[in-house]
């Protein structure tokens, strides 16, 4: 069997592909693992572009390991399956007459693999998805089954929260959620300028506010999102134009056009800021929240303090205008409140995210490295499941409470069985085997 993921940065065998369908299994198969010496990784919908999921032992998918559990409204909790791949989470839920609080750019990944990486979506009132969790079951290196809630062993709960599958394996995720709810989003674009500047203003006054700002260009798209009074559905004809003809089909002819001609990028990247299409739409939450994203593209996003993300916008602006790389697709500027998770980019306060991509079939290394260094200047936190080069060291800087995450796996994963070598390379420093821009 040979594993492709997402992005295409990944292709591997493992020695075995394995679907449990009970708890049970899972167990087994860790316990046959440790004897055999093994090493066990779980993925979720191979939506990582970092090695995170590679290995040549066992790969545990939980895909039929999917659905809901219970859900308990008077307390606002529902609990699913882990493996539950995040649409079909959301849609189960506005069946039962829920909503989440807050959701990311797309719906595809598993809700485990979403939170172990640290996902997000945008908004001042909003951390890291994993915020929205009450409850994990894992099974540990040895096959154990625990069961941890936010209100109880704090410190292995928040440990839990991101955990790059490195304390277990999640089967089930109770979810805090609301009474579902309908969302109205404009998107427009104004000058980049002026955005920055209204940037605090837009933070204050909408419940969620990001933008996408096109290199070479002046301009940025800007989203708007806010609770609507009134229900709506948006028309499937209108989702067909602007989501799939223009925001994915005019976009792939252009960064094919871009990978032909990689001098044109610039002002192909300036032709579609110029152009995406301005609108405003009210639909159920998790469809506002939710893009569809056909064009396959590599990227790299690091968290700054929120403070600082205008001033790191401008250095981006002119490093891209110093080196000219032929890029074809925008910058995405988002907030995330802080939080106390060890491992997540927004730990110990407010921070700005800001990802950078480029078409996956054009070369990214140089472009990457030189934002990479601005981000490092700036004291960024990688997103985990996206690509980066922080070294081990830089991580520890970073990441204060690094080496009481790792206390917590060594008591998690006795036998290490949830080691790989690039995760050995990256929180402990064995180089070989680290992502590196040549
Ligand atoms: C098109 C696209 C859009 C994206 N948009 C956003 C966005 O808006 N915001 C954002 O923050 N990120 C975004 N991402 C990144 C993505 O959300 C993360 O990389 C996420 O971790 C992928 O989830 P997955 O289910 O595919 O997990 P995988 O990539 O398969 O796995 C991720 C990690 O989770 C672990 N894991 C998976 N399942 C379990 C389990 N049951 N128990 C324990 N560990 C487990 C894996 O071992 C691995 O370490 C996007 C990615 C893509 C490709």
């Amino acid at each position: 069997m040979i594993y492709t993921n997402w992005g295409r940065t990944l292709r591997f065998s493992p020695s075995a592909y394995l679907l449990p369908k009970r708890e049970e299994e899972i167990a087994q198969i860790i316990l046959r693992a440790c004897e055999e010496k093994k090493s066990v990784r779980v993925v979720g919908a191979g939506h990582s572009w970092t090695p995170l999921i590679e290995t040549d032992g066992y790969l545990i998918s939980l895909d039929r390991l999917q659905g809901a559990i219970s859900f308990s409204p008077k307390e606002g909790l529902g609990t699913l399956w882990a493996g539950t791949r995040l649409h079909r989470a959301f849609s189960l839920l506005w069946k039962e007459g829920f909503s989440l609080a807050n959701q990311g750019d797309i719906d595809k990944q598993s809700l485990a693999g979403a939170f172990s990486t640290g996902t997000h979506g945008t908004g001042k009132e909003f951390g890291i998805l994993a915020t929205q969790v009450a409850h994990y079951r894992v099974i540990d290196g040895r096959g154990r089954v625990h069961d941890f809630y936010a209100d109880g062993q704090s410190h292995l709960f928040r440990a839990l929260q991101v955990s790059l599958g490195l304390l277990g394996v999640i089967t089930q995720v109770t979810l805090r959620v609301l009474p579902r709810y309908y969302l109205r989003l404009i998107k427009r674009i104004e000058p980049l300028e002026a955005v920055l500047e209204k940037s605090e203003a837009y933070l204050q006054e909408h419940r969620h506010f990001e933008f996408f700002w096109f290199p070479y260009s002046e301009v940025a798209l800007v989203k708007l999102t806010d609770l609507s009074e009134t229900p709506g559905r948006t028309s499937l004809w209108r989702r067909w134009a602007i989501d799939d003809v223009w925001e994915n089909g005019a976009f792939w002819i252009l960064n094919k056009l871009a990978q032909w001609r990689p001098r044109s990028a610039p002002s192909l990247c300036r032709f579609a800021g110029r152009n995406m299409a301005a609108e405003e739409r009210v639909d159920k939450a998790y469809r506002i929240f939710a893009s569809p994203r056909r064009v396959r593209f590599r990227e790299m996003e690091y968290s700054v303090p929120a403070a600082l993300g205008p001033v790191v916008m401008q250095e981006i602006r002119r490093w891209i205008e110093k080196h000219q790389p032929a890029v074809s697709f925008p910058i995405e500027y988002r907030y995330v409140k802080g939080d106390n998770i060890p491992l997540s980019p927004a730990y110990g306060g407010d921070r700005v995210f800001i990802a950078v991509h480029m078409y996956y079939r054009m070369p990214y290394e140089a472009y990457f490295k030189g934002i990479e260094e601005i981000f490092q200047a700036y004291e960024g936190r990688p997103h985990w499941g996206k690509m980066h080069t922080a070294s081990t060291e830089y991580l520890y800087k970073v990441y204060p409470e690094m080496e009481s995450f790792l206390k917590i796996q060594k008591e998690m994963d006795p036998e290490g069985i949830f080691w790989t070598s690039y995760l050995r390379g990256l929180l402990w420093g064995e180089r070989s085997s680290v992502l590196a821009y040549s």
